[in-house]
Order: structure tokens, then C-alpha cells, then sequence
């Protein structure tokens, strides 16, 4: 029988199972006045009507009644606090630089030259301005991955970037920068080290000037199928084009490599109530190890982080900072009350009855994978920083726009957190998996690459947990197979496009 108090503030822990009414719980010298379910709140302290109920050291709300130590805190007896307003938010100091990090500080990447990252794996990835290249690209790739990459040993793999834009599209729509942006960026990954390959149709909206600079649209780079005689022609002239790109890519190596040069995203999908207990404050405490050693850390999904979006203004390390924010969140907010979206309906009832009392919970659990460092910069969609350490990268919640939308702004590592369990992957970086609780890690050991739940049992803490994944994540940046890669899984590139399709 056991509870976990996130942060020594909490007034408040969880419930690691189901609780009886009646039971001693040791460590918090307490009993448990009801009966409480697994993943809910016991009261630590009596409480005041109108007194905050605090976990993950924030706010989640106030107690509408008196409560009892011992009791359980469901979400009929919070009320929720204001959410506040996006001109209200304020850097307030609040991120903190992990002290004392891991002593190793460099890992083996593709070196790209001065001010970019370095690659994670050495891809030949093959581009397109249009899906309707989209058959065409899939049949080259294969042809390309079977008869002519393995004769280039030192190349990794063959990605072909098939994404849903480039035409019948409005291309001059206002947001129509954001899938645009997202391909280009794409197009120009670190791990595909600067050989550049874009495949268009010829007649199609999104026209190679658009994701190319002037000195990159050459015959070395761009091919039209429209130019070609037939199919064959098609895969002969691709297949030609990728072999010029392989011989060249076969030339790189490995190299030892600051953590500056590293650049590693984060998101979750198919929570659970232990998502904020185990895998995502490990995630947290990794990337803050990481942050301090030099390395960028990347963030996102705007709609699980909105009702904690005071708590990350905080954290923001200056005013130009908390602006951007402002910014896109305000995008997203409009965005959202455009298609007339509601996130009343948030948490589900799933989530309740898994513990979530409220929105603000919520977001807090997802937020954790943030760690505690300051957040130095915020960025949209497909966007690319420009500085080093942890960023927020406002994009969709959505696991498969989440994904490509962070790839485009540059990650070439991506730390997965779930507790329900997805397969969920990309074949242009590794995704490593990171379940909640190992019941889950246990009924698919083939598809996770790290199992938290040994702190939901007590075996282990945030901190062991954290530097093992910060371990796990400069082996497999250094070049050991994710389970995701060594069983050749992906998923497709859904792009980001808010603006019209016509
Ligand atoms: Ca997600």
C-alpha cells in the first residue's frame, strides 16, 4: 500500500493502487478515511474550505468543503482555479539549471559544421513537393533500399518523405507558411547531412522555389517526374540521382561530438494516470541533465499544456520569450474557436477516473516531461531554434502531427511516453518508448526501450530512472537501434496544415 507525493509542497499523493478504507500508510503517518480508487488523491493535512489543493508543487484548485487528513480528493470537491488570461503571463525566474550534471558530456553523431546539429543517423531521405509523386517514390525507395544502399555500408537507411501537401492547396493562405516551412525544414534535416533530393511533379502549387534556396535548385538536387518518359524512366532517374547521394553519404562518419550539437524532442500519447508519476518526470529529469550538459530539448503540445500555460510563462527566461508564447498559444486559442473546439470536454472521463480531477492536473502531468530548466525559447510549428537548451515547440497534441512537426524543427531523437501503449514511431530519426508501469512494459518488452514503472512499485526514483533514459538517449543518438527502428516501424508524415485545401 503506497502513496507518491510528486514535490515536497503536495498536499496531496496517489494512490499507487486501490486503497481501502481503514488502512495505515506509514510513511505519511496516516489512515485513509475512505475507500480510494488507484491513481486519486489522499488529503496529507487537513484542509479549510478554500484552501489550495497542491500537487506537482502548483495549484490544481481549492477545496469546496473542510477535508480531513486521510481523505480522498475526487474532482467533485476542487474548484478549479481562473484560468489565467495570455496577457497576464509573466517570466517569473522560475527554471531552474540541474545542478551537478552527468559527467558524460559528448556522444557520436554526423557532424553537420558549425551552428548546426549533428545528424543521429546517416539517411539518404528523399523528398517530394507533392503527394502525387507519393506511388512513384514509394516503389524508387524500396528498388533503392534492396539493390543499391547495400553496397553503402555506412549509410543507415533510405526515407522517403512522403507527406499529404503541395497541391490542391491554397498556397497563399495565412497559414499555409506553417506546412510550407515544416517541408522545407524537413527537406534540410540533420540527419540527411546536407545531400539534398527533392522529386516534384511538375505542375503542383508548392514549387521547389518555395522549399529551396536559389543555389539548391539544380539537377544534382531536383528532378520532375514530368520530365521523365514513363515509370521506368522515373525510378531509373531517381535511383541514379540517390546513388550519386548515397556515395557521398557513405564518406561520413561517426564523430565524438559536444551535447551541444544534440537536439532531442519529447511527447506523450495514450496516458494514463501514471503518466505524470513515472515516465514523464523521468523525461523531465533527462532532458534537464541534458539542458545542462549544453544539449537543445524540445517540447510541445499546446492543447495538454494550455491550462498550465502560467506555470511555463514562469519558467520562460525573459519577457521576448513569454511574448512568443503569447503568440502562439493566442494562434492556437483562435484556431481552436474557429472550428468551434471545446476543451471542457477535457479531461475524458477516462481520465477522471484515473485520477485527473481537472484540466489543470492534467496539463501539469504532461508538462512534467519539461523538467524544471528554464525555457529559452518558444517556437511554431515546423519552426527552428536558434538557441540551445529547452524549448517549447507549439504544436498539436495529436501523436502523428506532434511527430513530423517536431522532426521538421529539427530533432533527430524523439522520447516517447505512454501508458496505454502505441507503436507510434518515424523512420527518419529513432523514437525511443517509455512506458508508465511495466505491466505495459511487459506485455510488449519487444516495442519498449525503457520501462518508469519501477517508480510507481517504489524500486526506483525520478533520478534513476532520469539519468538511465539520459544514458539510454546518448547510446542510441551514439548509434544503438531503438526497438521502434530494429523492427523497421514508422509512421506516416502528417504534417501540420491548418490553412484551406481546395
Ligand atoms: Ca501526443
Amino acid at each position: 500500500m503506497r502513496l507518491i507525493r510528486i514535490s515536497s509542497e503536495d498536499n496531496v499523493a496517489i494512490a499507487v493502487s486501490a486503497i481501502e478504507k481503514g488502512s495505515r500508510v506509514e510513511g505519511f503517518d496516516l489512515t485513509v478515511l475512505s475507500d480510494v480508487p488507484q491513481g486519486h488523491k489522499v488529503a496529507l493535512a487537513d484542509m479549510k474550505k478554500g484552501e489550495k489543493v497542491i500537487r506537482y508543487g502548483v495549484e490544481l484548485g481549492t477545496v469546496n468543503r473542510d477535508v480531513l487528513k486521510g481523505e480522498w480528493i475526487n474532482e467533485k470537491m476542487i474548484d478549479l482555479p481562473m484560468s489565467p488570461p495570455l496577457s497576464s503571463l509573466r517570466p517569473g525566474g522560475k527554471g531552474v539549471v540541474y545542478q551537478n550534471p552527468p559527467a558524460r558530456k559528448t556522444f557520436l553523431g554526423y557532424d553537420n559544421g558549425e551552428g548546426r546539429y549533428a545528424g543521429t543517423r546517416n539517411i539518404l531521405g528523399i523528398a517530394t513537393t507533392v503527394q502525387c509523386t507519393a506511388g512513384v517514390l514509394r516503389i524508387a525507395a524500396e528498388k533503392i533500399k534492396k539493390e543499391i544502399l547495400p553496397k553503402y555500408p555506412n549509410v543507415d537507411g533510405v526515407s522517403a518523405l512522403i507527406h499529404p501537401y503541395g497541391c490542391g492547396v491554397a498556397i497563399n493562405a495565412t497559414d499555409a507558411y506553417i506546412p510550407i516551412r515544416s517541408i522545407s525544414n524537413l527537406i534540410h534535416h540533420p540527419n540527411f547531412g546536407g545531400e539534398l533530393m527533392v522529386v516534384g511533379l511538375g505542375c503542383e502549387k508548392l514549387t521547389f522555389d518555395r522549399v529551396l534556396s536559389p543555389e539548391e535548385i539544380n539537377d544534382d538536387n531536383v528532378l520532375v517526374l514530368q520530365k521523365c518518359h514513363g515509370f521506368s524512366d522515373m525510378v531509373a532517374q531517381i535511383c541514379r540521382m540517390a546513388e550519386r547521394k548515397l556515395q557521398r553519404l557513405n564518406e561520413r562518419k561517426r564523430t565524438e561530438l559536444p551535447l551541444s550539437k544534440l537536439i532531442v524532442g519529447t511527447q506523450c500519447g495514450g496516458s494514463d494516470a501514471f503518466s505524470g508519476i513515472s515516465s514523464n518526470p523521468s523525461i523531465g529529469r533527462a532532458f534537464d541533465m541534458l539542458a545542462a550538459n549544453g544539449a537543445t530539448v524540445m517540447f510541445s503540445e499546446v492543447t495538454e499544456v494550455r491550462d498550465g500555460v502560467h506555470f511555463l510563462a514562469e519558467r520562460c527566461s525573459s519577457e521576448e520569450v513569454v511574448e512568443k508564447l503569447r503568440k502562439e498559444i493566442g494562434w492556437y486559442d483562435e484556431y481552436l474557436a474557429k472550428g468551434g473546439a471545446d476543451r471542457s470536454a477535457n479531461p475524458t472521463p477516462g481520465n477522471k477516473a484515473g485520477g485527473l480531477s481537472n484540466i489543470v492536473e492534467k496539463a501539469m502531468g504532461s508538462i512534467a516531461k519539461s523538467g524544471k530548466s528554464p525555457i529559452v525559447e518558444v517556437i511554431g510549428p515546423g519552426e527552428l531554434p536558434t538557441k540551445h537548451g529547452l524549448i517549447f515547440a507549439a504544436t498539436p497534441a495529436s501523436d502523428i502531427v506532434c511527430g513530423p512537426t517536431q522532426l521538421a524543427s529539427g530533432i533527430t531523437l524523439q522520447i516517447f511516453s505512454t501508458g496505454r501503449g502505441t507503436p507510434y514511431s518515424l523512420s527518419e530519426i529513432p523514437v525511443m518508448k517509455i512506458s508508465t508501469h511495466t505491466e505495459l512494459y511487459d506485455m510488449w518488452p519487444d516495442l519498449f526501450d525503457i520501462d518508469a514503472g519501477g517508480i510507481v512499485t517504489g524500486e526506483k526514483s525520478i533520478d534513476d530512472v532520469g539519468l538511465e533514459l539520459y544514458n539510454m538517449i546518448l547510446d542510441v543518438a551514439s548509434g544503438k537501434q531503438s526497438r521502434a527502428e530494429s523492427l523497421g516501424l514508422y509512421n506516416d508524415l502528417v504534417i501540420d496544415n491548418p490553412a484551406p485545401i481546395t
